[in-house]
């Protein structure tokens, strides 16, 4: 008998999650009581959500491009398109409409509904984004839904966009508060709670996740999905997504997460869906 074999199983009853909302708020506590459930108990809870919620055969495509590469002046732990950090990364100037209309054609043609642009600057300027609008317009044209990535945004910017046609401006929170600044020093969690209030307001769809794996603890991943589960209205996409180590970042020897932890991740940030 093999030693995993030999230790004594015991079954206990599920537990049950803390009360999941107080005040109208999520708990740090609860979310981290939803970690701590038995695996099978936490995939059942949230498969329950998602087939309340979705159609559970259904899996959406979406493609991402980038369209201004590189040279940015941010310090993000996690990004190789950080200027400060040498991982071979060429700065690239803002694609043309064309370009990107025959990359929206080709994301088409292979199945995807969703079409994001992404741009690696702190904060367009004006001028960036009426271009980033042309290309909006471009990509709204053939029927994709339109989503762009671009930094943090200034007054009247989100409007301009949704103008264009606009449909989601993603934005991630990253990762807890209370770890933020391990990974990002040159703009602070409020900058970007700025920005999703801005994207709202403009009446365009909210993407926001984050990125587990940056060596947080579970007690942060909880923190992070709270923050999530407390923006309101809830966002409209919630990416989670496992850290891809760069060769030339300050995370690339971090430390693999374990898998079964991010899958954790993902299963609780769905039940927010439930009263999203
Ligand atoms: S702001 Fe975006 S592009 Fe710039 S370093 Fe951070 S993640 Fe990378």
């Amino acid at each position: 008998m093999s030693s995993v074999l030999a230790q004594p199983l015991a079954f206990r009853p599920p537990r049950q999650a803390a009360q999941p909302r107080e005040h109208g708020r999520w708990s740090v506590d609860a979310i981290e009581a939803l970690f701590n459930l038995p695996f099978p108990e936490l995939m059942h809870q949230a498969q329950t959500v998602h087939r309340e919620n979705f159609d559970p055969t259904r899996v959406e495509f979406a493609t991402l491009l980038s369209v201004k590469t590189g040279g940015c002046a941010e310090d993000c732990g996690y990004c190789p398109q950080a200027a400060r950090y040498d991982t071979g990364v060429e700065a690239s100037k803002l694609m043309e409409p064309a370009e990107v209309l025959a990359a929206a054609q080709r994301a088409q043609a292979a199945g995807a509904t969703r079409f994001c642009m992404g741009a690696a600057w702190r904060s367009p300027k004006d001028r960036d984004i009426e271009k980033v609008a042309e290309l909006v317009r471009t990509v709204k044209a053939l029927g994709l839904e339109t989503c762009a990535t671009l930094g943090m945004l200034e007054d009247g910017h989100a409007q301009t966009l949704q103008s264009a046609g606009l449909d989601y401006y993603n934005h991630n929170l990253d990762s807890a508060p209370d770890f933020y600044g391990d990974i990002i020093t040159t703009r602070d969690y409020q900058d970007r709670l700025d920005t999703l209030a801005r994207v709202r307001s403009a009446g365009v769809k909210v993407c926001c996740g984050g990125i587990v794996g940056m060596g947080e603890t579970r007690r942060q991943r909880a923190g992070l999905v709270a923050e999530l589960a407390n923006l309101t209205p809830y966002p409209e996409s919630v990416p989670i997504n496992n850290l891809v180590k760069v060769e030339g970042t300050p995370l690339a020897n971090q430390a693999d997460l374990d898998p079964f932890e991010f899958v954790r991740t993902i299963a609780v940030a769905l039940h927010h869906h439930a009263d999203g």
